[in-house]
């Protein structure tokens, strides 16, 4: 009979949909993904659970600036969320929106259960407010003005429905007490426990002057406002009032970001005491990622977006990077040099040379099988208790959110392999039996550290790992591997290495760092209609086409110069996987000009091909490679697969069409 796994529930925040993810929610999500992996490598019934938290006056605002209903709004905005980690391959169990009915189910039960408890008041709050912005103003400008609109803001009271979380000072400090894990990193539990010592005042939990919310059930106008709403949705996405059904609840972790661990640790078990359920077992907070010492913000202009560094080094290296670079719990520097550096030395250098050097010899030496070892010597069994204990020390690391530590050691075997290859020299080996037993046991003790390399670092690593995995002849699937039974000696003698895929290219660093600045620029500053790669083709079609009633006269036509080209190089663009970077001879001059035709035309094929060229347009960057010209191509089938626009007679290079 299978034993019954132990349950492990994480949560990221549930993000605000006043805009897309930058580097921080990517970073929370990321931790939670890499928790995800290990505690299911562990052997744990996971459950991840991330959401967009959809209420409120600012999407009301946003909505209105958008001249698009607020439900179809979030709509989007939830659609590109989702979108963005399943691209960065961050795949949570539940993906939970404050809209969903599921949702409002449960507010409106959490909000019945604690006024039947006694711990709901109506009464009356009273701030200042900007009739204009529909919105109460906790830091007016100087002359009692608006923030935002610079108007005269009013003395507002309206009817509330208050929490009393007064009540909670004594129960929520015994706790505290009883359970001194709760709030983690340690440094941020003496700023909660002195909060709440200070004394808690009563929390306004609804709103008369919003209109976009969660309804108090017989009360209207009265909605939820924030916390209230926003925190509820980790019990929703598990199950809500039946959240004993699905087994889940409370949650094992709340990962949060340090600036609303507040919410976390004082209200969030506050509203569950009031309503007598079980509360989550801890709630860890991280700090913040800054650039140039400052926290990143859309209005500073310095804020990082995941998804060029993913096109440019593979969301691996940025896994590596946000994990490795600084201590969990702490704040940290990003930078791009730092990320290239890490990623050159620690995955180029470190984990993909070993791979890659171990499977070349053992194709070479043992027709691609791992070999039989012979007799162990001392350097080989020193190499093996090295990877024995890094075992020990990694799953410790991981358990207690080191996740810094954890690469560390993993990356110190890692350095201890390759000084063993360096000493050993498994190559400088000749062809007599005793030689070729040394050389078999050398090369078997560095593929079982890589094996048990590859196990370690899955959480963080998951592509890369996938890889060598199979280099390694491994068929079982590497992200049901169970960590508690690796063990040194476990690699069979005998089964087929699979192929080396490419790991992690070097990359030279200005010109990386220049190739993801540019494409962060062309994300937050999308270029005019006509000048956007789009989807698909680079070509002519890109820009919109005028509609058929409309004409043009010549003069417009003979704006555009078009001349005939030759390719003379072809080649696919590392981080663009749609692009291909040619050098066509347009008679006067060669050209660089990107084309988004790699899915479609193998570069190799194009080599001597005379195409059409629009040789007038200004240039522009795509995925950061400057292109100077267009090359024209009509777009056909549903996917819109680009055809080269070309010529069945013998043309000359640079002969002007008209
Ligand atoms: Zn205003």
């Amino acid at each position: 009979m299978a034993e019954k796994k132990e349950k492990f529930y994480i949560t990221t925040p549930i993000y605000y949909t006043n805009g897309l993810p930058h580097i921080g929610h990517t970073y929370t999500t990321v931790v939670a993904d890499v928790l995800r992996k290990y505690k299911k490598m562990r052997g744990y019934d996971v459950v991840m659970t991330t959401g967009t938290d959809e209420h409120g006056v600012n999407v009301e605002r946003a909505a209105k600036k958008a001249e698009i209903p607020e439900s179809e709004f979030v709509a989007r905005m939830a659609d590109a969320w989702r979108a963005l980690w399943d691209e960065l391959g961050l795949t949570a169990d539940e993906f939970i929106r404050t809209t969903d009915l599921q949702h409002v189910r449960t507010v409106q039960w959490l909000f019945r259960l604690c006024k039947e408890n006694g711990y709901v008041y109506k009464g009356h709050y009273t701030g200042l407010y900007c009739i204009y912005d529909n919105a109460y103003v906790s830091e007016p400008k100087p002359g009692n003005l608006c923030p935002d609109c610079d108007r005269p803001l009013e003395t507002v009271t309206e009817e509330n429905y208050f929490f009393k979380l007064s009540a909670f000072q004594k129960p929520l400090l015994d706790f505290y007490k009883k359970f001194p894990d709760f709030i983690q990193p340690e440094s941020r539990k003496n700023e909660i426990v002195s909060f709440v010592e200070g004394g808690l005042k009563d929390l306004s939990i609804t709103r008369t002057t919003i209109r976009w919310g969660i309804p108090v059930p017989g009360e209207e106008p009265h909605v939820f406002y924030v916390w209230f709403d926003a925190l509820t949705a980790y019990l929703s996405a598990v199950g809500g009032p039946e959240y004993e059904k699905r087994g889940m609840w409370p949650a094992d972790v709340h990962l949060v970001g340090k600036d609303i661990i507040r919410f976390h640790t004082v209200y969030w078990p506050a509203f569950l005491m009031a309503a007598m359920l079980p509360l989550p077992k801890q709630v860890w907070a991280h700090g913040w990622f800054l650039m140039d010492a400052a926290k990143m913000s859309k209005s500073k202009g310095n804020v990082v977006l995941p998804r060029p560094i993913v096109n440019m080094l593979g969301m691996d290296a940025l896994r590596y990077f946000l994990l490795r670079e600084v201590v969990f719990g702490q704040d940290g520097n990003f930078s791009y040099d730092a990320l290239v550096t890490r990623y050159n030395s620690d995955l180029a250098n470190g984990l993909g040379n070993l791979a890659s050097r171990t499977a070349a010899m053992l194709e070479k030496s043992f027709a691609g099988k791992v070999p039989k070892p012979g007799a162990f010597r001392p350097a080989d069994n020193a190499l093996a208790k090295e990877a024995q204990n890094a075992i020990g020390e990694v799953l410790e690391r991981y358990d207690k959110y080191e996740f810094a530590r954890a690469l560390e050691a993993i990356w110190s075997t890692i350095a201890a392999a390759d000084k063993y290859l360096t000493t050993e020299k498994p190559w400088a080996l000749g062809d007599s039996p005793e030689e070729e037993s040394r050389k078999a046991t050398i090369l078997w003790t560095t593929a079982e550290l890589l094996r048990i390399v590859t196990v370690l670092a899955h959480p963080v690593l998951p592509e890369s790992t996938a890889k060598v995995w199979r280099l390694l002849g491994q068929t079982a699937a590497l992200d049901a591997t169970e960590m508690d039974g690796l063990r040194w000696g476990q690699l069979v003698p005998g089964l087929s290495l699979g192929k080396l895929q490419a790991l992690f290219p070097r990359v030279e660093k200005a010109e990386a760092i220049e190739r993801i600045e540019s494409m962060a620029n062309e994300e937050l500053h999308p270029a005019p209609a006509a000048a956007t790669p789009a989807a698909g083709a680079a070509a002519a079609g890109a820009a919109p086409a005028a509609s058929p009633s409309e004409k043009i006269g010549i003069e417009d036509f003979t704006k555009v110069e078009m001349r005939v080209g030759q390719i003379k190089t072809a080649e696919r663009i590392v981080g663009a996987d749609k692009l291909l970077k040619l050098m066509v001879d347009i008679g006067s001059e060669t050209r660089q000009i990107c084309a988004g035709i790699a899915q479609f035309y193998e570069p190799e094929s194009l080599v001597g091909r005379k195409v059409v060229v629009v040789v007038n347009l200004a240039p522009r960057k795509m995925r950061g490679v400057e292109s100077n010209g267009m090359i024209v191509a009509a777009s056909i089938g549903p996917e819109g697969r680009p055809v080269l626009a070309g010529f069945t007679e013998d043309v000359e290079v640079g002969a002007r069409l008209k």
